[in-house]
This record gives structure tokens, C-alpha cells and sequence, in this order.
């Protein structure tokens, strides 16, 4: 299993690597985070001991478990938080997390507007968008993006890097990807968060610059 890890990750660093020369840019102009949310920590120890630094977790709790130990063991560790925040976990999420994916209300944006000054952390976020408009998924719809976006960058002036999407699973991830993209550049955001195990290359070909994969880097999840 410790050497799977290892042999798991160089064979997608290297599928990244081809993927992003077809584009023109490199493997560092691409950020991956490895989605480490329930797996075995043996694994994720394997991940940290080849190399690995960004990782992303789905919930606060579990995170809270996990990471601060690893992190003393292991310099340089970014942590993203790639799952659905509650206003009341704000403050938890801001303590524990680097980058935070799932911007997708106005209250949320507020709270966390007052807790990065409360707290003096510098935190940068990507906004949700449900592109897909699902209703059991998070995320802002489409038709109320630019004003959120809007709202978060200038009213609130938060540290808004990029937009992120999760497309609906039973439907081809590229015209969610291009939307995105469009919502992104119409805002000059530069970064762009989409792109899981299934459909990364799709993703790079549509100009990701942050992926996140699970499954692809560490094998099936615990329940
Ligand atoms: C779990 C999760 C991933 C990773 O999914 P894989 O299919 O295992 O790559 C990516 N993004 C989000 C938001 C997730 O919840």
C-alpha cells in the first residue's frame, strides 16, 4: 500500500505534466490538491513522505482530528477546505484552513469578513458556483453570480482568487467547466477550481488551474 501511494501519485503528477504542455504551461502553473477525507492516514503519511504538501478535506471535524499533528511533523502543509462552511464554524475553518473553496453565500462572506480581521489570518477563497443549479448542491446559481461576486470583491474587498464548481455527476463536466471560465474572466479572477478523478484532463483542457482529486490519488474511500 505505502509504495501504491507513491506510484499512484507519480503517474498522475506525470498525467498532469502531458496534460498542461498541451496547453502550454507547466506542471507548477498547476495547483493539485490531493482530497484526503476519509482515507486510511497511512496514506496520506505516504502522500506527505513523497513529497505532497496540498491537501484538501471536506469537513472541519475531521480535519481538526487529523491535521494538526501531521503538520508538526511535516513543514510547508497547505490545507483546503473543499466542503459546504456553516457560519458557525467560521472561526474553526479559518484557524485550520489555508484556502477555502466553498464561498457560496452573502452571511457566509459576512462572517468570514469579520473573522479574518478578527483573527488577523490571510486566508484566500474561491467562490461555488452551482452551475449546474442543483438543488441539493451548494453553491451560488448562475443568474445571482455577479452580484455575489460583486459584493464579496468590492463591498467586502475578500481575498477572492478564483470560482469553483462541482458539475452534476450525470452530466459531461466541459459546459460547466466553460461557464465557469466565463463567470471567472468576466471577473478578472485568475484561478480556477474544477476538475476531480474523473474528469481532470477535461478540466485542464478548459483552463483549470487548481484541481482536486481523491479518489485518483489515494484509492476508493472509507465509509
Ligand atoms: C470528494 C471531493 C473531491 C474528490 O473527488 P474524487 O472523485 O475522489 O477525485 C473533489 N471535490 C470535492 C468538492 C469533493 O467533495
Amino acid at each position: 500500500m505505502i509504495n501504491s501511494i507513491s506510484d499512484r501519485f507519480t503517474d498522475v503528477y506525470d498525467g498532469i505534466s502531458g496534460l498542461a504542455s498541451e496547453q502550454g504551461i507547466g506542471f507548477d502553473d498547476i495547483t493539485l490538491v490531493a482530497v484526503s477525507k476519509r482515507q486510511d492516514e497511512r496514506k496520506i503519511v505516504s502522500a506527505l513522505d513523497f513529497g505532497h504538501r496540498v491537501f484538501g478535506e471536506n469537513k472541519i471535524q475531521d480535519t481538526a482530528l487529523k491535521w494538526p499533528a501531521l503538520k508538526l511533523r511535516y513543514t510547508g502543509v497547505k490545507l483546503h477546505l473543499i466542503g459546504p462552511l456553516q457560519t458557525n464554524k467560521v472561526k474553526d475553518a479559518l484557524i485550520l484552513f489555508d484556502v477555502i473553496h466553498t464561498l457560496d453565500r452573502p452571511k457566509l462572506a459576512l462572517k468570514l469578513k469579520n473573522a479574518i480581521d478578527e483573527l488577523e489570518v490571510s486566508p484566500t477563497f474561491y467562490i461555488q458556483l452551482n452551475t449546474g443549479e442543483e438543488e441539493q448542491k451548494s453553491g451560488i446559481i448562475p443568474s445571482e453570480a455577479n452580484d455575489f461576486i460583486n459584493y464579496c470583491v468590492h463591498d467586502l474587498s475578500l481575498p477572492i482568487t478564483g470560482l469553483m464548481c462541482i458539475p452534476p455527476a450525470n452530466e459531461p463536466p466541459a459546459p460547466h467547466f466553460a461557464l465557469l471560465k466565463k463567470y471567472a474572466k468576466n471577473h478578472h479572477l485568475p484561478f480556477l477550481s474544477m476538475g476531480m478523478s474523473n474528469d481532470y484532463d477535461t478540466a485542464i483542457l478548459l483552463g483549470a488551474t487548481t484541481l482536486r482529486l481523491g479518489t485518483a490519488l489515494f484509492g476508493e474511500r472509507d465509509n
